[in-house]
């Protein structure tokens, strides 16, 4: 994949004297993948996506689309002439005109049966063919989003760019809206840049995950890869809990509960034993303690994934093969 929209050492400072917003970033996103850009609140991500779609300007740095450029010291697209989509938490639809006048509104280029084609087209695709002649309030949050989606996907900007857009739908509803929309944007061969706080939104849509920590991009890397082996503390952590192995004295693994696995007490592996057990959200998991405290990290135990049919017992010992290394 090349890269399409990129970012070159890009600074942005809101206020004179505070802390810069985004700090040298440097973030290529390549052409037809889905990007997350996750981070905790604060920490720029919105700026980012403001600073590509042109509603800020940056201090330094360079901006470019497609091999153009969009902002540096001495050019400047406009907003409108960047060919970038931007959709924020709440969609913004025009709340006046119907589902499918929402969709023709971005699609004025069009004859006019062109554009009823495009428009049958692109809401079968998400699922709203039927509702044509509904207006926003009179569809579910997680439809009002699709269309806001799919509104933005109509004009076929060359990336697509959605703030936190499942923010404000209940937890199922979020669950399936990812599933679909990833499959829209490969369907329709998008590329996107999706900003969320949340690792499991991370997961489940992008094909390649950009950390970003006060204003910097702490890793890039593919979202299994970091998931499963994140590059240090802070990603690892971000994405949910992880257990630091301390390899050697200067090699530290962040590894997932549901990755490490006791074994019976034997040659190879880090011994263990067993403090504890603990529950979250129906899954179950023993708390390990290594017998050598050199490979436990802030003198942290393990949280590990129990099997439903598997049981332990505090004060059990086991062994725990050490993971295989970072991939790539
Ligand atoms: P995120 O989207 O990750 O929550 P933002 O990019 O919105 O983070 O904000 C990054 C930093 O910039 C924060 O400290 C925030 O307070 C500040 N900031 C964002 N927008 C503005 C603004 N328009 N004026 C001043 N400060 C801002
Ligand atoms: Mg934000």
């Amino acid at each position: 994949m090349t890269p399409h929209l990129e970012f070159a050492r890009v600074c942005k400072t809101y206020r004179r004297g505070e802390r810069p917003a985004v700090s040298e970033v440097n973030l290529v996103v390549k052409e037809g993948e889905i990007l997350a850009l996750l981070g905790e609140s604060g920490s720029g991500k919105s700026t980012l996506l403001r600073l590509a779609a042109g509603l800020e300007a940056p201090d330094s740095g360079v901006i470019t689309l497609s091999g153009g450029v969009l902002a540096s010291d001495d050019a400047w697209i406009p907003p409108e002439a960047r060919d970038i989509g931007l959709v924020f938490q709440d969609g913004a639809l025009f709340p006046h005109l119907s589902v499918a006048r929402n969709v023709s509104y971005a699609l004025s280029g069009l004859s006019k049966k062109d554009r009823k084609s495009k428009i049958a087209t692109l809401l079968e695709l998400v699922g709203l063919a039927g509702k044509e002649t509904r207006f926003p309030h009179e569809l579910s949050g997680g439809e009002q989003q699709r269309l806001a989606i799919v509104r933005s996907l109509a004009a076929k900007p060359k990336v697509l760019l959605l703030d936190e857009p499942f923010g404000s739908l209940d937890p199922s509803l979020r669950r399936d809206l990812r599933a679909e929309l990833r499959d829209l944007f490969k369907q329709v061969d998008s590329t996107v840049v999706v900003v969320t706080h949340d690792p499991e939104d991370t997961l489940a849509i992008s094909d390649r995950v950009a950390i970003i920590r006060e204003g910097q991009i702490e890793c890039v890397g593919d979202t299994q890869s970091i998931y499963q082996n994140a590059p240090n503390k802070y990603s690892a952590h971000l994405f949910g809990p992880a257990n630091g192995i301390a390899i050697s004295a200067n090699e530290t693994r962040w590894v997932r509960p549901e990755y490490m696995k006791l074994r019976p007490v034997g040659p190879v592996g880090i011994p263990v034993e067993i403090v504890g057990t603990s529950m979250n959200c129906g899954s179950r998991y023993a708390l390990a303690r290594p017998s050598d405290s050199r490979f436990a990290v802030d003198n942290s135990d393990w949280l590990i994934s129990l099997a439903s049919d598997q049981h332990v017992h505090a004060r059990d010992s086991y062994c725990i093969k050490i993971p295989t290394g970072r991939k790539g």
